[in-house]
């Protein structure tokens, strides 16, 4: 491919709206452009890397055994009904309504059409074990659609989804494709890593994801460099100990704290009760219920761990400052800051705490009284806790669960998402078949993401340096770009740059020739801006010495004699390319 033939409008200054450094080189590289909020065309460069992610993505997964299919993006809503999922997920269900008026659902994910078909075509124990993927296009209705590819509301996902009879074969099914994502990754030139994952509105009870770390991922991901635990922080746990246990008075005692409402005033003389001895109210609405959560003064809440240890779908803090909301703390007798379980608390609402607090005693909390405390309060005498439940989030520091090894925490970005399902899905949409003894039963389900041009972006996140992206011999556009400094037809440098061209393209290396009439300075930057693996420039003055100027992207500028330029760069990249595809070990 020549330059001039193909669009690659590269970006001198940085754009105005891209905060991050991938989503700068996205559009400065000349890869991708916007067309509204979450919404990205791929320009020849960025579909180029995009269809190499897909096919590693592709090899690897018919490597497992997975077959490809193609699913509708335009969904019939009953199927989402007959799941659960047209409520649980109403937030991100992009809908639309055709000339009749009916309402379809632009998919946001495809197990509700997977299982619909495995329940028409999947009915004997023989047809069994199956893993059907598809490589497409996704909708989801985000909040805030960010970071470029990071965070779309359209956008490319692998989606692969497996049918077991038994919950052995749904395990083996999960390991491979673990495993198949490992290579994936691998071969991306990725440093993604697995860690144990929250399963969400998808459920199931078994997950992972692999996660890039990079400073501005939107995971928190818990991991001991001891024992390699490693979990996202809306799952992980820690071997903190509990609250430890004093002797407490006889019963609760009242006193005055006037305009005392945070943990920390309280910590301050006259009071100088320490956080960790102090219990924190929280008024929640879960699924429109309001419930209070009470943690240790010390702790924070993790919504996530909360939503899945209760089962609620929405849930947000109640908000003093918000109308509709004031009916609740008046309720309870008191505003944030002087709010406890003790008394006051309405029927019918829920108070969870979380284990941390479990035998607490000698504890202080607010009274529900505006500028008064509890304390003396013993958690287990003086509160009806409805029910107990890991609710903090973990921190770094704290002891590993499993080693004692001190818990570290770094930012990531989540590129894939493994998920054994087990029966939430054939159950309710009736996937199901006849065993060997002529039962009939649920297939054990799994499934399997992971986000293309997510992917695509994290590896432009990870690798990058000052001049533009640095990319993996794998995902590049192109592998080489042939930089003449002249190029008049007939000139020496042109020459040879075609005749180079001619050889490097017949050895099946991809090649771009930058015949661009423009200053080197100009070429040179554009080259290490779109990042191609090789540049092999071509001037008059290296040829006087018979000699092409080499550059790695990440290296320095070597002179290389003429006649061996060809066989030197071809060298180099199939040894690039074998040394990224290697991890490829075959499961099946
Ligand atoms: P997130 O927590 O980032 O919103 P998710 O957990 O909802 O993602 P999954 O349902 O697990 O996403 O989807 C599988 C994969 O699809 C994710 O691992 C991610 O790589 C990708 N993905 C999800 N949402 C988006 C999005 N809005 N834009 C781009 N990729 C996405
Ligand atoms: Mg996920």
């Amino acid at each position: 491919m020549r330059w001039t033939q193909t669009l690659i409008p590269t970006l001198k200054e940085v754009p105005a709206d891209a905060e991050i450094i991938s989503h700068q080189l996205l559009l400065r590289a000349g890869l991708v452009r916007k067309l509204a909020g979450g919404l990205y065309t791929f320009l020849p460069l960025g579909l180029r890397s995009l269809k190499k992610v897909e096919q590693i993505i592709r090899e690897e997964m018919n490597r497992a055994g997975a077959i490809e299919v193609s699913m509708p993006c335009l969904q019939p809503p009953e199927i989402w009904q007959a799941s659960g999922r047209y409520e649980t997920m109403r937030d991100a269900l992009c809908r639309v309504k055709d000339r009749a008026q009916k309402e379809w659902v632009l998919g946001p994910t495809h197990e509700e059409v997977i299982t619909t078909l495995a329940a028409g075509e999947m009915n004997s124990y023989k047809q069994f074990p199956k893993n059907f993927y598809q490589i497409g296009i996704k909708f989801r209705d985000e909040i805030r659609p960010r970071f470029g590819l990071m965070r779309a509301k359209e956008f490319i996902m692998k989606d692969a989804y497996s049918f077991d009879t038994t919950d052995a074969g749904a395990m083996e099914s999960y390991r491979k494709m673990y495993d198949a994502y490992t290579r994936i990754f691998a071969r991306c030139g990725l440093q993604a890593f697995p860690v144990e994952a929250d399963t969400g509105v998808i459920g199931g009870n078994h997950s992972h994801e692999f996660m890039v770390p990079a400073a501005t991922g939107e995971n928190d991901v818990v991991y001991c460099e001891k024992c390699g635990y490693a979990a996202n922080i809306e799952k992980a746990i820690s071997g903190v100990p509990r609250t430890a246990a004093r002797e407490v008075g006889p019963e609760i005692e009242k006193f005055a704290t006037p305009g005392v409402v945070t943990i920390e005033a309280l910590g301050k003389a006259p009071y100088s009760v320490p956080a960790n001895r102090q219990i924190k109210t929280l008024v929640y609405l879960a699924d429109s219920q309001p419930v209070l959560i009470l943690l240790r003064g010390d702790d924070q809440l993790n919504e996530t761990k909360f939503m899945a240890r209760t089962g609620a779908i929405a849930v947000r803090p109640a908000d003093a400052k918000n109308e509709a909301d004031q009916a609740l703390f008046t309720a309870l007798g008191a505003k944030p800051g002087s709010l406890g379980a003790i008394r006051n608390v309405p029927t019918g609402w829920k108070v969870y705490a979380d284990e941390r607090l479990r035998g607490a005693n000698d504890m202080t909390t607010g009274a529900n009284e505006d500028g008064f405390h509890f304390r003396s309060v013993s958690i287990e005498r003086d509160i009806r806790v409805t029910e107990w439940h890991d609710l903090r989030t973990v921190t770094a520091g704290e002891p590993c669960a499993k080693c004692g090894g001190s818990l570290k925490i770094r930012r990531a970005i989540e590129v894939g998402h493994v998920f054994k399902l087990g029966t939430k899905y054939s159950e309710p949409l009736n996937a199901t078949f006849l065993d060997e003894t002529g039962k009939r039963l649920p297939s054990v389900m799994g499934c399997y993401g992971i986000g293309v041009t997510r992917t695509l972006q994290a590896v432009i996140e990870q690798g990058n340096d000052k001049d533009g992206v640095v990319w993996p011999v794998t995902v590049a556009p192109y592998q080489v770009c042939i930089t003449p400094l002249t190029v008049a037809a007939g000139s020496a440098p042109m020459v040879l740059a075609e005749k180079l061209y001619a050889e490097l393209t017949e050895a099946g290396i991809e090649v771009l020739l930058d015949d661009r009439d423009e200053r080197p300075g100009v070429k040179f930057k554009d080259s290490e801006l779109v990042g191609f693996p090789i540049r092999i420039g071509i001037g008059e003055k290296s040829l006087a010495k018979g000699e092409v100027e080499i550059k790695a992207r990440a290296g320095a500028v070597q002179g290389v004699s003429v006649d061996a330029a060809a066989a030197n760069v071809i060298e180099w990249v199939r040894s690039e390319l074998a040394r990224l595809n290697a991890p490829a070990k075959p499961v099946i």
